[in-house]
């Protein structure tokens, strides 16, 4: 018998071991980890199938090490979810599912809960056996006694024992020392799910509930709902019916979408366990919380994108809140799409699945447009709030003090005199984006990249945003020696700075990588804006999602322009996104709202079309641009990136490749090539990097040609200098 195991390399394969010789009754399921030897290393993979042939000569096949599961890790759903997304995103398939795997997992621990050391009497243990004198010792095995189950050095302390004796008692013969596995709690009874009442929904919400307890099995709904209209509710309400089927809920949140109050609505509203994943958790914490997943005592979890692969003993429902947020892209080694894949798993798993945002991606509302989706609206926003009053502040010729308008300020001024809150949107962080000479109009640049340093204030240094190179403030431009350097542009500290001048009694709080670097930083930020003092928030796109700030009354994009002359394609889509997320956080209580934007292209047509109308009518603009340019949603791209120590290198590997993929076999029709050309940012951390973009009408051919040109990278002489990666269905950067 052979065992076909994927193994966590770069190679787009599976390798073939034998059993050892002594074989176990019966040989490892699919889905079962094992350790075996690879080169002169060790590595963990998964076993994915049984085989009675293999390619390489028998003699030669080496035995597995060892067999580390006797039950698999991976159900078989999640295996083939797994293969497929392989597969599909045209990665190594030992390196995806590693991925797929907690991390302990991946290192070869046991797939068990951590297991706590306990102490109990032996068995023959009695007091008789301890003299009279020895108080301590004789209170410590009085304890151990009265808990026959066993007891923690913790619980020891607590009830006023020594541990410290234990050992004494343990060479004595009359203290024994075992592993405790605990035992998850059983799922709660389904009636007692709720802790707290649900609101009485709105007419849209009861529409929208309606059409989601009519699903039954998978149905993919796109919940397309402005801020504020009530879509969390809709979610709280969809999981208590699955909690009361008895059934898990798996949501999906953006990255930094997973607020404390967002997961604090979720705990109010259930008695059931919420199990989070997020990023702060230790590899311990993560595998617990898989295990209780998988087990079925955990009834909803909530995680970030990998959060996808959690397996469920039980799953009904599946959530993907903020479905247009570019964070559920994996962006680097197995660039999958959460969301996307979240509605294959809700196929195979044969429930529905819930898509909600306020700024749908387009390839979400083309699907619902072709019937794929069924689309729920909320149009209005839930109880009293209203929605806010959009303006373009045109600063054409105004005055700026560090990107503040004079008219800005007036309007600042009048809220706060009202005693509500202010959000400034600036998505720069750093005092400003660069720093130049005043002689010589030189910019510090970045030497491993095409861009500049951004100069920081606290503390004070030059930072590059893209390799996180850090260096000194220079005190003389390094090409004409003057001393005369400059910021140039606005970012949020120098913002920070101006409007400390301009409202010297305002809190001022920033909010952004750098002012929350600190653990619980933003949490203390969060609590000064919920006490609903007056205050000015400024900061990054940080802000702009998942927050819920009653008091804020007025918000302003201080340069509302910054995307609109993107060359990225979805550029457009982007900013519309970035600008109505941030808007969402204006008015949302019994105070109505007021959006400024401050653009020096007041007639811009999308600025116009987004404060005149709607996110749909913004969406159906930019929809026809797409279907005239043969753009996604109307085609299908996919990017072959490579990047290289030497300019020119990427980009002549991925020439070469190309000629001679396309001498063997001819473009099918309806598949383009476009490139190879240098990237966006041609050189970046130190590596020169050129891409060839793919597209095609349908994605048969496309992942074709994309499996031929990966055929060929691999056999490339120049695959060596040259790193490649591959990115289906690319968000970023191209
Ligand atoms: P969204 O997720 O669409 O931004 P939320 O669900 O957070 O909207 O709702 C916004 C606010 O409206 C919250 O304070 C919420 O408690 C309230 N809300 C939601 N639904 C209702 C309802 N049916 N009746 C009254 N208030 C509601
Ligand atoms: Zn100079
Ligand atoms: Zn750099």
């Amino acid at each position: 018998m052979i065992l076909r195991i994927a193994l966590p390399t770069p190679l787009h394969r599976l390798f073939d071991y034998r059993l050892p010789v002594d074989p176990p009754a019966d040989p490892p399921a699919p889905g079962c980890r094992v350790r075996v030897p690879f080169g002169n290393r060790e590595l963990i993979g998964l076993i994915v199938e049984h085989s009675e042939h293999s390619e390489m000569p028998l003699t030669k096949l080496k035995p597995v090490l060892e067999i580390l599961d006797r039950e698999p890790v991976l159900d078989p759903l999640l295996f083939d979810l797994g293969r497929w997304a392989a597969r599909y995103y045209q990665h190594p398939i030992g390196d995806a599912l590693s991925q797929l795997l907690p991390v302990l997992l991946r290192q070869g621990r046991a797939a068990e809960f951590a297991h706590a050391t306990l102490w109990r009497a032996s068995a023959d243990a009695s007091l008789e056996r301890l003299s009279s004198s020895a108080h301590r010792q004789r209170e410590l095995l009085q304890l151990l006694l009265d808990h026959p189950q066993g007891i923690s050095t913790d619980a020891i302390r607590a009830e006023g024992g020594q541990p410290r004796l234990l050992t004494t008692l343990e060479e004595k013969g009359l203290a024994e020392s075992f592993a405790h596995h605990p035992q998850p709690a059983n799922a709660a009874l389904t009636e007692q799910v709720l802790q707290e009442a649900p609101l009485p929904l709105h007419d849209e919400q009861a529409a929208a509930m309606q059409a989601l307890q009519a699903a039954t099995g998978f149905t993919p709904f796109l919940l397309y709902g402005v801020t504020g209209s009530g879509k969390t509710e809709i979610y709280l309400q969809a999981i208590e019916r699955t909690l009361m089927a008895g059934r898990q809920a798996l949501v999906l949140v953006p990255e930094i979408g997973l607020t404390p109050q967002t997961l604090a609505r979720f705990r109010a509203r259930f008695r059931v366990p919420v199990h989070v994943l997020h990023s702060n958790l230790s590899d311990r914490e993560r595998l617990d919380t898989w295990l209780h997943a998988r087990h079925g005592s955990a009834r909803i979890v909530i995680g970030t994108r990998s959060a996808i692969f959690t397996p469920l003993k039980n799953p009904g429902l599946i959530i993907v809140d903020e479905e247009h947020d570019a964070s559920f892209k994996q962006q680097d080694g197995f660039r999958y799409h959460a969301r996307d894949l979240a509605v294959v798993r809700a196929n195979r798993e044969g429930i529905p699945i819930i898509l909600g945002s306020a700024t749908p991606a387009l390839e979400s509302l083309h699907n619902a447009a072709e019937g794929r989706y069924r689309l729920l609206r909320l149009s209005r926003r839930a109880g009293n709030a209203k929605p806010p009053r959009f303006e373009l502040l045109d600063i054409r010729q105004q005055p700026l003090d560090a990107g503040l308008s004079q008219e800005l300020m007036r309007r600042m001024h009048d809220h706060l005199g009202r005693g509500t809150q202010v959000m400034l949107f600036l998505n720069r962080r750093g005092f400003s984006p660069s720093l130049i000479c005043d002689q010589c109009g030189s910019v510090v640049d970045c030497t491993r990249c095409d861009a500049h340093m951004t100069l920081h204030r606290s503390p004070p240094h030059l930072h590059c945003h893209h390799c996180d190179r850090q260096t000194p403030i220079p005190r003389a431009c390094a090409q004409c020696g003057s001393t005369t350097l400059k910021p140039l542009g606005i970012g949020t500290e120098r913002a920070e700075d101006a409007l400390q001048r301009h409202f010297p009694d305002i809190p001022i709080l920033r909010v952004d990588r750098d002012s929350t670097a600190r653990k619980q930083s933003l949490e203390r930020i969060m609590a000064q804006v919920h006490s609903g003092e007056p205050c000015i928030l400024i900061g990054t796109q940080m802000l702009a999602k998942g927050h819920h700030f009653p008091r804020v009354t007025l918000v302003a994009i201080l340069d509302a322009d910054a995307g609109l002359f993107s060359a990225d394609f979805r550029g457009m889509e982007k900013t519309a996104q970035l600008i109505l997320q941030v808007a969402g956080r204006a008015g949302r209580a019994d105070h109505p709202g007021e959006v400024l934007l401050q653009t020096l292209h007041a007639e811009h047509p999308m600025l116009q079309t987004l404060i005149s109308s709607d996110y749909l009518t913004f969406a159906g603009q930019e929809m026809n641009l797409r279907r005239a340019g043969a753009l996604p949603p109307f085609a299908h791209h996919a990017l072959l990136r490579a990047e290289a120590t030497r300019q020119g290198w990427a980009e002549q590997f991925l020439r070469e490749l190309a000629a001679q993929t396309l001498q063997t076999r001819p473009l099918p029709p309806g598949v383009q090539t476009i490139g190879p050309f240098p990237s966006p940012m041609e050189k970046r951390g130190g590596l020169y990097r050129a891409q060839l973009l793919i597209a095609a009408r349908s994605r048969g051919p496309l992942h074709a040609l994309l499996a031929a040109l990966i055929g060929q990278a691999q056999a490339h002489p120049q695959g060596r200098r040259v790193r490649w990666t591959v990115d289906v269905d690319p968000v970023d950067n191209y």
